[in-house]
Formats: C-alpha cells, structure tokens, sequence
C-alpha cells in the first residue's frame, strides 16, 4: 500500500507522466542493487564492477556483484538469483545479448528497473535505460587511425596489407565497432590501397566469439600460413586490447618485430594495463580508452533517479533499437591513445598513475 500511494503521490506532481518510471518499488533507501558483470577474465569488467559498486555506495544503496564467467547460462541464473534475493534495481552487462529475455520478464514483474551497461540487451521491452559510449565512434577512431598511420590520408598509395578482427557476434556492439571501422577502411579496399590477403572481410569471417584472445592468436597464426607466404602484414584492426594482444603473439611467433619484418599497426580498446604497456613499449599501436569512471557514474544515476521517479538524463534516443523499442541512452565519448598521448589522457587524466605502467 505504501508503493501505491507514493506511486500516486508522485503521479500527482507530474513527475510519473509518462507512467514508465520504475518508482515502483516504493522508499529506495538502503535498497539493494544487482550487478551482472560478463566476465573477470578482462580487467575492464573488473574495474567496471568495482566503479559501479563504489558509485551505489556513494548514493546509500547496497549491492551485489556478480560476475558470469563468459557464459550465457549461468548469468542468466545469476539475475533469477539477484531478483529472488530482493534487488530493487539491476545493472546488467550481458555476455549473449539475446538470452535474457525471460529473466528480465522476471524483472519486470518484480517492478524492477534495468539498466543496460555498455552491451545493449536485444528483443525485449523490459529494458528502461542504456549507458554505454559511442560504440560506432570507437571502430571509427580505429579504422582511422590505421589509415592515418599508413599514410593514406596524406597520400601513401600503399598496396598495404591489412587483416580484419571484429568482436564476438553475441554482442550487440560488435557490429557497430566494425561498421565504424569499415566506413572509414572499406574504400581504401575498394581502391585496393587496402588488401585483404585472407579475403575475409565479412562480418562473420572475422567475429571472434567472447572475445578470446587466444581464439584470435589462432586464426592470426591461420592467416599468416595460408596467406602470407610471401609478403607482410601492414595493419591489423583489432577491435579489444585481449584479442590485440593475442595477434601480437601470432606475429610474435612468425618473425614479425624483428629485423625486416617490423610489427603492423594494431588497434585495440579499453587501454588495458597489459595493452597500455605494450604500446609504451612499441608492440601494440593504438587503443581506444573508454572512461569507465563515467560510465559506472551515468549507470548508478540511472538506476537511482529511476528508484526515485526522475527521468535519468539520455543524449541519444534514436540510435539503439534492441528488436523491441528503442532504448534511451546515455553516451560517453571514447578517445584514441598511442605512444604520443598516453600520458595526457590516461595519467594526467588520473586513469593509471605513472608507476603503474613501469
Ligand atoms: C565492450 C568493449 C570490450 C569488449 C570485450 C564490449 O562490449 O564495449 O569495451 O572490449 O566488450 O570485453
């Protein structure tokens, strides 16, 4: 009775007009919030977790963390567990963008708001906000920056060779980073100052599933045996510091960083410690650094304002179509960084201290 009154109460000042807030669950005090992470095997998930929990503490509320070990299942029993134990809010950032549809319908019902982090969650309704960043801008700084670095922009006519690495297929942002990389790349291909001597330049020829970096160390190790038998690589989009990382070894492995064959350029995301280091050390060129202080801050607003009947703050209401609605997001801006402003942006920024990247 008390939920409906204050439902009513607030309802009657307007500030419910659109009868889609979640200040359902009535005083959100002291209330706790679910978080389902993807995977402890990245350190940005790690990060992701501990910034967020950190930010709900700060605003008075309790928390769960849970982490799905990158499988699909089990986070999906994670979620059923945080709704049974009572959470009035959830944070999620899904492994298989698909497969939660009847948990949030659980969600839903217990009058629980879900907050989308980073990963939009597809084909249900019962998603109410989404906090991520620019995912399109990120593939976009990448493709760019490759062509930047090869010259192309400034008049190099190459041939270069380049070999494509995208994300795992079951994450909604997966084809938006390689669309943005492809818009800047694909007419470089079409001009043949680009070459692709794999020929695998589909989406689905170069997804790399959960992630994996050592899957992306094999199929590397793959394209340098049936493809490179005579000339080198000169650029490698990677889309993730993991699977960057795992590319380096393949090359590594193939005489590549030694004598005529110096190392291509490679992308990556999230500047990863390990990434960070190895672009300080000339291995690894670029990263996309994604503030992830910002992102746990817009995530725990969302699921507090919503608990509180306000309207989270979106900048974006069109873009993130989940099969189901549109979702309304907040977007952050994500920033390119190499050898020559790692240190601008990820130390002056307070990000990692100098003696950490030692
Ligand atoms: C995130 C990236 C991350 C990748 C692998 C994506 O959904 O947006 O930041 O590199 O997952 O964890």
């Amino acid at each position: 009775a008390g939920a409906a009154s204050l439902a009513l109460a607030l309802t009657a000042c307007g500030q419910n007009s659109e009868g889609g807030s979640k200040e359902k669950s009535g005083d959100s005090k002291g209330a706790t919030i679910g978080i389902a992470m993807p995977t402890k095997s990245s350190e940005r998930w790690i990060s992701d977790g501990r910034n967020v929990v950190k930010n709900l503490q700060a605003k008075g509320y309790k928390t769960k963390l849970v982490y799905g070990e990158d499988d699909p299942e089990t986070q999906v029993s994670q979620i059923e567990n945080l709704i049974t134990q009572g959470v009035k809010g959830l944070i999620i950032a899904a492994i298989d963008n698909k497969s939660l549809n009847s948990v949030l319908q659980q969600a839903e019902d217990a009058n629980i708001p879900v907050i989308s982090y980073d990963r939009l969650i597809l084909g249900t309704e019962n998603v109410d906000f989404y906090a991520s960043f620019d995912n399109e801008k990120v593939g976009t700084l990448q493709g760019s920056y490759i062509v930047e670095k090869l010259g192309l922009d400034k008049g190099a006519k190459g041939p270069f060779n380049i070999e494509l690495f995208a994300g795992s297929n079951d994450d909604n942002n997966t084809k938006y980073f390689f669309g943005g990389a492809m818009k800047v790349l694909q007419p470089y291909i079409d001009k043949k100052q680009l070459v692709v001597k794999s020929g695998q330049t589909r989406l689905n020829q170069v997804v790399t599933l959960r992630w994996d970096g050592t899957t992306a160390q094999k199929r590397m190790e793959d394209i340098l045996t049936s493809s490179y038998k005579s000339g080198r690589v000169d650029a490698v989009l990677s889309p993730y510091d993991g699977i960057s990382i795992g590319i380096l070894s393949a090359l590594k492995s193939d005489g590549y960083g030694s004598g005529s064959k110096p190392l291509p350029v490679i992308t990556g995301q999230d500047a990863e410690l390990a990434s960070v280091k190895s672009i300080i050390s000339g291995q690894q060129t670029q990263t996309v650094y994604k503030d992830l202080r910002k992102l746990a801050e817009v995530a725990a607003t969302m699921v507090d304002e919503s608990l509180k009947g306000k309207k989270p703050e979106v900048n974006d209401t069109k873009t993130y179509d989940n099969g189901a609605k549109v979702v309304p997001a907040y977007l952050l801006q994500p920033v390119s960084v190499d050898k020559s402003n790692y240190r601008k942006v990820l130390v002056d920024g307070g990000y990692y201290t100098e003696s950490q990247l030692k």
